[in-house]
């Protein structure tokens, strides 16, 4: 018997594949760079391809000098010492990370709450484990407020907590957010701590666009958060940092009692991680902080971003400045869509955003994400007032971008 549902259903990512969109469109919709990872962090993969033993399986855990340079990283920021040996594991990805914490901990029924919008990934991840996904939502600002930024995205704690049943296991929290680009706040994560410590909750904190942080903005670590770190798992993302996101290397950082179990899952899934690149990311969290290279990447994207924006401002248009990551959501309530539009059967049957995508992508020549996929079915209605630019392109092709989104007016 075929599984149904939304978890089995074609997913957004292959709908708005550059494959199925017209050749010289471009695409601000997949979050992945059009430019290579650093040259030493390329060159440390060469030469781990070289060396026999990175060519082989690597400890479940992840390799030593990957997990060594996790560790060093890491426990100035999260201002604790790091056990490489118990509380650092290395994933293929940051999805098979997640997806390996919950097989090892959620049970039949267990409920996880998601902020909605949510990574799209969450939803089947908890689903295929068993668990029942709870959203509480992010409230969008009110549709009259001209000037809009991701911190205008809240969180009603009340909602919060009647959202929290005895059958609760666990919060995924993602800052700073895919698709907002919100950096929760300190007094927003106190809150959300508050409840899990309250209601004895486990907390995902994905974390995997740390890196990106704009504004001179705060990025607050949830586990530095007092009494957190017993309940949380952070995740990272190799391929967010070091723009190589077809790496497939991610890590997780926590204590023994989650690490251990979540160990023994991802070794009956994968194994272990792909094995030359994890030296490359070694060497990418090795050298990062030597060759300044967050800040100035930070300083490139937010040019980026930029770009964007004004080519925004120049059509009049409403949009959610993000305060962190590579995606900007583009308000397009305002928009009508063609009549009798030829849509193929994979947008005809969605919501108004799918459809203002595909129109897009064919008749502007710019792609991007329909921000419906982010929500539940119940609330796709809020999700299709947004469509979701992914701005992590070279400059020239952001301009050539923002040059065609001239067509939208
Ligand atoms: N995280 C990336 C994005 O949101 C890609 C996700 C994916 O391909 N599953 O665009």
């Amino acid at each position: 018997r075929l599984k149904t549902g939304r978890a089995l259903a074609l997913d957004v990512w292959s709908i708005f594949n550059q494959a199925n969109l017209p050749a010289d469109c471009i695409n601000l919709g997949q979050g992945y760079m059009n430019f290579p990872p650093p040259q030493w962090v390329t060159d440390a993969a060469s030469e781990a391809l070289s060396t026999v033993a990175a060519n082989h399986y690597s400890h479940p855990r992840g390799r030593v000098r990957l997990r060594e340079a996790i560790k060093n990283y890491y426990e100035p920021l999260l201002a604790r010492p790091l056990d490489p040996n118990s509380e650092i594991l290395v994933s293929s990805g940051a999805n098979e990370g997640q997806y390996s914490v919950f097989t090892a901990f959620l049970n039949p029924g267990d409920e996880v709450i998601m902020f909605e919008p949510f990574f799209d990934q969450y939803l089947p991840s908890v689903t295929f484990n068993g668990g029942t996904p709870v959203y509480v939502p992010l409230h969008p600002p009110p549709a009259a407020q001209a000037k809009t930024t991701s911190n205008d995205w809240t969180i009603d704690f009340d909602e919060l907590r009647r959202s929290i049943t005895p059958r609760c296991k666990m919060i995924i929290l993602n800052t700073p957010h895919n698709p907002v680009g919100k950096v929760f706040t300190r007094t927003e994560l106190e809150g959300i701590a508050a409840l899990a410590e309250e209601f004895d909750l486990m907390v995902m904190s994905d974390e995997v666009y740390e890196s990106l942080v704009f504004d001179g903005k705060e990025h607050v670590r949830f586990a530095t958060l007092p009494r957190m770190w017993e309940r949380t798992v952070t995740v990272g993302s190799a391929g967010k940092m070091f723009a190589a996101t077809g790496w497939r290397v991610g890590w997780l950082i926590g204590p023994e009692s989650i690490i251990g179990p979540t160990l023994a899952a991802q070794t009956r899934i994968v194994f272990c991680t792909n094995s030359p690149l994890q030296e490359a990311a070694a060497a990418g969290l090795e050298q990062a902080a030597a060759r300044n290279y967050f800040a100035t990447e930070v300083a490139d994207y937010a040019e980026r971003r930029q770009i964007i924006v004004d080519a925004f401002d120049s059509l009049g248009l409403k949009y959610t400045l993000p305060e962190g990551t590579y995606f900007i959501l583009l308000d397009i309530s305002d928009f009508d869509l063609p009549e009798g539009y030829p849509y193929p059967e994979t947008v005809a049957g969605r919501g108004r955003d799918f459809k203002f995508g595909w129109v897009m992508a064919q008749e502007v020549g710019v792609s991007a994400i329909p921000v419906s996929e982010f929500y539940c079915e119940e609330h796709g209605n809020i999700g299709e007032k947004f469509i979701r630019f992914a701005f992590c392109k070279d400059v020239g092709t952001l301009r050539q971008a923002a040059v065609k989104l001239a067509g939208l007016k």
